[in-house]
């Protein structure tokens, strides 16, 4: 039992090729085709980077940070290619989402990206690798039922461990280390491979004959010292035994938003019935995480695919649907007023200056009280 206790089992969720994929949800003829998300500079038609593909695009080439020339290039015999402007808004819609998904399985749950998280299920597993593993796929199927997307799941006794198992395996990839496993897996690996690990350093120990994370992991540690100082140097070698004993860190979270494709384009305020499932929804997931908002917001998306804000603060906190669809209605009302050009395609809600529910707080103390 107290072995138990000590073993910790950290998940590593990785969302597959993610704004590629939300695209692909949004608009499923384009799957199998290679897709292509863009960040246009604007200065001319075509300037700019790829920020993700899909793998039918990757299996063409195109890489992420690429030029957006390059990659029209590399796919000029594939016309069904598409190439689609970066979403931000709607990624992050899906991504908070599936973070929610993710907290029903784990309270220490810590955000890193858009599409990636750490949970640590040391305390429902017991230090059960199985039953981590049983939680890895349940997660997978919970997020490809509700979101139709597919994810990558490492289960490793620490950060840096299921972090290198997650990217052992993608898409869709699920990938247990057991503590037992950790040195052959890790051995084997190019050391620049290893988690935090950059190219100068790499070469640094590459010029001291250090190809393997497992040279690594071998290599005198005095020597190491020498080489990149008392700190770096000791840590280098723990990382590559697989030692990493940072916590999953909660992250509170600062914002929660929806945004929703217009069934027509409005030029005022007329789709309320449109905002009003957003509002419940905020409203609801507010509630769920015990959190209560100081500001509320909304977005418009142009015509143009230009994205307008406006908000107000509140002079009391509130996680009430009423309450929030009351507040955005007017920010609608007035933007439609100031903004009569305006041909809005989407709309979001966003709420913001997230602080905890006293209630809450309440209840921990009875929690607290009962134990
Ligand atoms: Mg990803």
């Amino acid at each position: 039992m107290s072995l138990y206790a000590e073993t910790r089992i950290v998940l590593a969720v990785d969302l597959d090729y993610f704004y590629a994929q939300c695209e692909e949800i949004r608009n499923p003829e384009i799957k199998g085709k290679p897709v292509v998300i863009c960040v246009y500079s604007g200065r001319t038609v075509d300037s700019g980077a790829v920020s993700t593909a899909n793998y039918v695009a990757r299996s063409l080439g195109v890489r992420s940070g690429i030029p957006i020339i390059l990659a029209k290039r590399l796919l000029a015999k594939h016309p069904e290619a598409r190439f689609l402007p970066m979403d931000r808004e709607f990624y992050e819609s899906v991504s908070e989402r599936i973070m929610q998904i993710l907290r029903y399985h784990s309270s220490k749950i810590e955000q890193v990206s858009i599409d990636e998280a750490y949970l640590d299920v040391s305390e429902n597993t017991r230090g059960d690798f199985a039953v981590a593993e049983k939680i890895a796929t349940e997660i997978k199927s919970e997020i490809l039922e509700k979101e139709l997307l597919t994810c990558s799941v490492g289960v490793g006794s620490n950060k840096l461990i299921s972090k290198m198992a997650v990217d052992a395996k993608k898409p869709d990839g699920l990938t247990t280390i057991l503590p037992s496993q950790v040195h052959q897996f890790l051995d084997p690996l190019l050391v620049g491979k290893l988690f935090g690990i950059g190219t100068k350093t790499e070469k640094k120990l590459g010029d001291l004959g250090i190809k393997t994370i497992g040279d690594l992991a071998n290599y005198d540690v005095d020597e190491l010292s020498e080489e990149f100082g008392p700190n770096l140097g000791p840590l280098l070698k723990r990382l590559a035994q697989g030692i990493d004993d940072d916590p999953v860190k909660e992250r509170e979270t600062e914002q929660l938003s929806r945004i929703v494709t217009l069934k027509h384009d409005a030029d005022g305020f007329d789709f309320a019935s449109e905002i009003t499932p957003l509002c419940k929804d905020i409203s609801n997931r507010l509630v769920a995480y015990g959190l209560v908002c100081k500001s509320i917001g909304i977005l418009v998306i142009t015509t143009e695919l230009k994205t307008k804000n406006r908000s107000k603060t509140l002079d009391a906190p509130t996680n009430s649907e009423v309450r929030i669809e009351s507040v955005a209605s007017e920010l609608f009302q007035l933007f439609f007023r100031e903004e009569n050009e305006t041909l809005a395609r989407r709309v979001g809600i966003r709420v913001s200056s997230l602080t905890k529910t006293e209630s809450l707080k309440k209840d921990a103390s009875l929690t607290e009280f009962f134990s």
